[in-house]
Parts: C-alpha cells; sequence; structure tokens
C-alpha cells in the first residue's frame, strides 16, 4: 500500500456505519477519488472538522487495492468552509459549483485549471454572495476548461461570423448560435436581442451590464432595451437547457439556488 500526499477539495461527505465517513474528494493530482476515513464519526480528534464539504484540505490516503476507494490517513485544512455558511444563498452557490465539478468529472481525472477554479470560486464565496453575473461567469469558465463551451460567436451549422446584435436564435441540441438563414431549418429558441451579447459579455469578464453592453442594446422599433432583471431569467433558461440537454445534468443545488436568485 503506497501514502499519496495530495492537495483535495472536499465535494461530499456522508457517515457509514457508525463510526467511520465516506467522503469524495477533488484531488489536484488524481482529480476525483472516493474515500473512506477510518473512525472519522468517532474520533473528534482525528479529523476533528476537516472533512467537511468545501473545505480545501492537505491530505494523505492510502490507495488500498488497485484504484478502488483510497483510505484516508491523516488530513489538515488549508481553508476551511467558514464563510459559506452564513447564507442559503452562499452555500446554495457553493454547492452548485461542487455538484458541477463532481458531476462532470471523471474519477481519476486530472484537471488542475478546474481545481484552481474550484479553490477561487470557494474562496469567493467565502467573502462575498455572488451576483448572477459571478455565478454565470463562473459556469462558463469551467465549461470552456471541460470543453464543453456552447458557441456564441459564429452560426453553428454554416460557420458564419455573427454581429453582436444579430445573435438571437440559440439551438441547445447543436450548442450554440444559429444565423437567420440556418436558423428556420434547425431546432432553436429565439432570445431576447441582447441576452447572448450579455453572456458573451460575462464570459469575457465585462459583466451583463457593462457600459458598452447596455449601449450596444438598442433595438430598432423599441429604442434603448435594459435587461438587467430579464437578463438572468433568459440567460439561466439558455444555460440550463443547454447544459440538460449535452450533459444530461440537472443539478439539485441549482433548482435551489435558481429560487433564491429569482
Ligand atoms: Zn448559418
Amino acid at each position: 500500500m503506497a501514502l499519496h500526499k495530495d492537495e483535495a477539495i472536499v465535494l461530499f461527505k456522508r457517515s457509514y456505519g457508525e463510526s467511520d465517513k465516506i467522503i469524495r474528494l477533488f484531488t489536484l493530482s488524481s482529480g476525483k477519488i472516493a474515500a473512506i476515513a477510518k473512525g472519522a464519526n468517532k474520533s473528534q480528534k482525528r479529523f476533528a472538522n476537516t472533512l467537511e464539504t468545501f473545505n480545501r484540505i492537505n491530505v494523505e490516503y492510502f490507495e488500498k487495492y488497485g484504484r478502488g476507494m483510497v483510505r484516508i490517513e491523516n488530513a489538515d485544512i488549508i481553508e476551511t468552509n467558514s464563510g459559506i455558511e452564513t447564507s442559503l444563498k452562499r452555500a446554495c452557490t457553493a454547492g452548485f459549483f461542487v455538484e458541477f465539478v463532481d458531476r462532470l468529472t471523471k474519477e481519476r481525472e486530472r484537471h488542475d485549471d478546474l481545481f484552481n477554479i474550484l479553490a477561487e470560486v470557494l474562496q469567493g464565496i467565502r467573502g462575498a454572495e455572488f451576483t448572477y453575473d459571478d455565478i454565470l461567469y463562473y459556469q462558463l469558465r469551467m465549461l470552456e476548461i471541460l470543453g464543453f463551451m456552447p458557441n456564441f460567436h459564429t452560426c453553428v451549422y454554416c460557420g458564419q461570423a455573427m454581429a453582436a446584435d444579430k445573435r438571437i436564435f440559440f439551438s441547445k441540441e447543436r450548442g450554440g448560435i444559429l444565423c437567420h438563414k440556418c436558423a428556420p431549418s434547425l431546432p432553436h429558441q429565439v432570445c431576447a436581442e441582447g441576452v447572448i451579447e450579455g453572456i458573451v459579455s460575462v464570459q469575457q469578464g465585462n459583466g451583463s451590464s457593462a457600459p458598452g453592453f447596455q449601449a450596444a442594446c438598442w433595438c430598432a422599433e423599441k429604442g434603448p432595451v435594459y435587461l438587467n432583471n430579464g437578463f438572468e431569467k433568459a440567460a439561466q433558461d439558455i444555460m440550463e437547457g443547454f447544459m440538460t440537454f449535452h450533459l444530461d445534468v440537472e443539478f439539485k443545488s441549482y433548482r435551489i439556488l435558481k429560487g433564491l436568485i429569482a
């Protein structure tokens, strides 16, 4: 049995039997692994609060038989989840991102960038409540890292580059936007003008209400269209449709979180 040392984020934990805990860790070097912490429920001393969800820890574990569940030998805290439990919204936001990583990664697949982003997200939530822009920004970053990024820039069917204000047809089935020529023959939804543009603005780190973006939301018939409230709902709808269709995931935590944002 080899002893491994690694850094990890606790994705999930539950009691197992009378005295043990089953944990799912997202480790820096080995990706997601399932672990058992013997005696963690009994001895307060041994793992005193180190194996709580959202904690970032240094961990030592034994690989038992081949690539099955590992046994945690030691763990100590790098950063606790303190701050995350101060509001339901913070806890649900953290829960959403942890579930995101848990559901969209395979066991033992190393993802340095994803690990760093998750650590950054949890660090952020410890300090402040996320806005919807923050949530969308990190959701897009994670999708990009995992190679599941929808195409918001060119028509996914004919490849034509599209002007920002022409991006109104989104096909969750095709994984991106369609031009006005391709849209009639393919499944799609029509988005309010400015919604896709807002998502791109968030993706680029400018937020959905960046001055440039607001100015660009000019509708020929109606004049300026401000989407501050409508944007969240419309963007959520696009992201949710896409993720459910392609990744076959419906996040429990996301449903709760959505209720809190609305
Ligand atoms: Zn096209």
